[in-house]
């Protein structure tokens, strides 16, 4: 069983503050695992109190003193990489292939932002002036529950490169996680306050972040409501926000796609870590043309995943992360059903033979309008939409008929037609035939998907303010 009533602060794990426990149930089993103590308010102070007085000593850290810093981190958290793939399997139902995906990724963001940094130039001449590269200051790093090493672990290292400390609030319904990563984190040897870590509701620890005047810059990366709550409640000390939020992005299967690669990455695409992604791409838009011949295809395909342990390399899609999370999708699929979507694979209920656990069926609907609830608002669960389109032209206007705009996917045997409606597609990121990112490109969205970019040297930049020095050329002495 595991126990967290711990937060990290100051360079050590301290008994936390708050007195809320909750039980942590591995979703697969409904099995109890362990308990967490949360933090709050006094808890959240004393970590930004801490960041603050390291904040002094990180301004004045040079590149290379950051960078030795980087690859410590690089190295802490490698070495921890199977305990953190086999939390994310135990905690919210990670398919293994994935886990192991986003655990390799966390380490990898420390050697990137070093990379970066590297051949970054904090200092520049501009005309008369001299800019530097500032650090913006103390930083809060929020998390998803749905990739907690790795947003922690990107943020972090674009933090550390611009030379900021910070206050990390993971999601609450990650404790094992982040107890793992952060143990990890710890075995860097980092000074004291560089970074801290808390665990605790966003209502009370997550608003104390957001609103206390010692945090200058927040980097969230939630839902585009929460993202909504947290930039009106940071402007009232002017922080710098930047916002990674909801997806429903589209994957466009164009005329002259190879479907047989096609249909199975945009399948990928969809269902990825069990649907629970703000990447997936959740509307799939074919010709109408081919929609029959596609959908009877999708429907052999989506027929033949594995649904169930996700410990076994097997299994395409796991369990979700909670029974809210299960009570949504079901809420969904029947809203598809009484919007006038035809059901082709899944449907309401479990899957045969899984009678404990948050499994929920694969499901597509055919013959879905762009209008529909389900193709309009963001499920998180393994449920994909396949809209007809009768022309090129109609499937830009559909896929940018969203109030999101995170990622996009195309699929052609023609890149350079397909780079033409990347060019038209109001999205972040757009992957034309894979699904797999650029981890060195700027990642974020457009309309409500976000604000800002991360990654790179966007990832970095996101942290650094300019500040601009104009010296009188004429000055005495010079
Ligand atoms: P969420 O918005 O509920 O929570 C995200 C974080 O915000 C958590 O740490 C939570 O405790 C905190 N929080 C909640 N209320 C708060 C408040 N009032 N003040 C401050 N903090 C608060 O999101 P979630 O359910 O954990 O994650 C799923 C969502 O995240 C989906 O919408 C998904 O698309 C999105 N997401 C986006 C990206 C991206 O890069 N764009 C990546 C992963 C997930």
């Amino acid at each position: 069983m595991w126990k967290i009533n711990h937060s990290y602060i100051d360079g050590a794990f301290v008994p936390v503050h708050g007195d809320e426990t909750v039980e942590c149930i591995n979703p697969a089993t409904e099995a109890v695992i362990g308990t967490v103590t949360l933090a709050d308010r006094d808890d959240a102070r004393r970590a930004i109190a801490a960041a603050s007085r390291a904040q002094a000593s990180m301004s004045r850290t040079s590149k290379a003193e950051r960078i030795d810093m980087l690859k410590q981190l690089q190295a802490a958290v490698l070495a921890s990489t199977n305990e953190i793939r086999d939390t994310a399997i135990e905690e919210y139902g990670a398919p293994l292939a994935r886990a192991q995906w986003v655990s390799r990724y966390a380490s990898q963001s420390f050697a990137n932002a070093a990379q970066v940094l590297e051949h970054y130039e904090l200092l520049r001449s501009v005309g008369d002036a001299t800019v530097v590269m500032e650090p913006v200051g103390v930083s809060a790093l929020f998390a998803p529950w749905n990739s907690t090493a790795g947003t922690i672990c990107s943020k972090l290292a674009s933090a550390i490169a611009a030379g900021c400390a910070s206050v990390i609030k993971p999601s609450e319904l990650s404790p094992l996680q982040t107890g793992v990563l952060a143990q990890a984190l710890h075995r860097a040897g980092l000074p004291e306050g560089v970074f801290n870590i808390l665990l605790g509701r966003g209502s009370d620890v997550g608003d104390e972040i957001s609103t206390h005047p010692q945090v200058t810059k927040i980097s969230f990366t939630g839902s585009t409501a929460t993202g909504k709550l947290i930039a009106r409640a940071g402007i009232e000390t002017m922080k710098r926000v930047s916002l990674s939020l909801t997806g429903k992005s589209a994957s466009i299967v164009l005329d002259d796609a190879d479907l047989d690669t096609a249909i199975a990455q945009a399948l990928n695409a969809a269902f990825m870590n069990n649907g629970q992604a703000c990447v997936a791409g959740t509307r799939l838009l074919v010709p109408r043309t081919q929609a029959k011949h596609i959908i009877d295809r999708v429907k052999n395909l989506v027929g033949a995943m594995v649904v169930g342990n996700p410990r076994n390399p097997a299994t395409v899609i796991g369990p979700l992360v909670n029974k809210a999370q299960f009570d949504r999708v079901q809420h969904y699929i029947r809203r598809g059903l009484a919007q006038g979507a035809t059901l082709i694979a899944g449907g309401e209920g479990r899957p045969i033979g899984l009678d404990t656990g948050y499994f929920v069926r694969p499901t597509v609907f055919a013959d879905v309008n762009n209008d529909m609830d389900i193709a309009q608002e963001e499920i998180f669960g393994p449920v994909l939409s396949i809209i007809p389109y009768d022309s090129q032209e109609q499937a830009i206007e559909i896929a940018n008929a969203s109030p999101y705009g995170l990622q996009a996917y195309v699929f052609s045997r023609q890149p350079q037609r397909a780079r033409h409606l990347a060019a038209r597609l109001q999205a972040g990121s757009v992957l034309i035939n894979r699904i797999t990112p650029e981890l060195l490109a700027p990642f974020g969205g457009v309309k409500q998907s976000g604000v800002g970019r991360e990654f790179g040297v966007h990832g970095l930049e996101a942290f650094l303010e300019a500040k601009s020095i104009v010296v009188d050329q004429d000055e005495p002495g010079e």
